[in-house]
């Protein structure tokens, strides 16, 4: 199963991603995690990414393409993944059909998100993350069971991301309606577009996934 999670930032893509790979055995490909875990190592790349990062724009799909080509490459791929922040671009979007021609694959599906813009201010201000798994809260939507304790590790130490702040959000919405969201017509010609109502609770859409990776998933062969 090959999937893209398409969506404006906040619009829930890094909480489904990692659901249906808990449920399905299948990473998430996260180029927004990897170009973080970059940016803590310090590596000329990461200094570089750290900046576009922090105004909102996106990193030159030259390193971006270059680090999912190798990904998924890796043996825990075999099987598929879920694309969760790429393709932002539709030269990215071109690169991702040619790297997956190369290797005789194709996508599965492409699952649209749909976030009206005003709710995602709320959703990234309210954003954090568990510094030890990564696994994603919020402040309002989706509080840890005991108040500063992460469900999935126990751990008690959480990050916010720096670039969740309104001012920089509103750049980034800027770049998702003009470069991101041209691919929705995009993969809709490629017959792979499918939508699911980002707006409903987080529970709900994951529901919706689900149907959705079913009915992909039939008369497609190997899963
Ligand atoms: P993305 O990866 O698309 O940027 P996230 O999955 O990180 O988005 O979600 C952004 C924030 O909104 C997180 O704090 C998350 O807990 C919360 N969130 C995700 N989905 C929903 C939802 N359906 N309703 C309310 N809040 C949500
Ligand atoms: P979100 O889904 O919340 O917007 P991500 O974690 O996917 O956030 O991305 C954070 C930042 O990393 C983006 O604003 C951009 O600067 C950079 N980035 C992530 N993925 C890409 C990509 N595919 N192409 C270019 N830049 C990217
Ligand atoms: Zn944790």
């Amino acid at each position: 199963m090959k999937l893209i999670l398409l969506g404006p930032p906040g619009a829930g893509k890094g909480t489904q991603a990692r659901r249906i790979m808990d449920a399905h055995g299948i990473p998430q490909l996260s180029t927004g995690e990897m170009l973080r875990a970059a940016v803590d190592e310090g590596t000329e790349m990461g200094k570089m990414a750290e900046k576009i990062m922090d105004r909102g724009e996106l990193v030159s799909d030259d390193i971006i393409v270059g680090m999912i080509s190798e990904r998924i490459d890796q043996p825990d791929c075999a099987n598929g993944f879920i694309l969760d922040g790429f393709p932002r671009s539709e030269a990215q979007a071109e690169a991702l059909d040619s790297m997956l021609a190369e290797r005789g694959l194709a996508l599965d599906c492409v699952i649209e998100m749909q976030v009206d813009d005003e709710a995602l201010v709320e959703r990234l201000t309210g954003r954090f993350t568990c510094a030890n798994c990564g696994a994603g809260y919020h402040d309002k939507f989706q509080q840890p069971k005991v108040e500063g304790v992460c469900d999935v590790c126990g751990g008690t130490e959480f990050t916010r991301r720096a670039d969740d702040n309104e001012e920089t959000l509103r750049s980034r919405l800027t770049v998702y309606h003009g470069q991101t969201a041209p691919l929705l017509p995009y993969y809709q010609g490629h017959g792979v577009l499918r939508s699911v109502d980002g707006m409903a609770d987080i529970d709900e859409v994951t529901r919706q996934i689900e149907a959705v990776v079913n009915s992909c998933g039939e008369g497609g062969g190997n899963d």
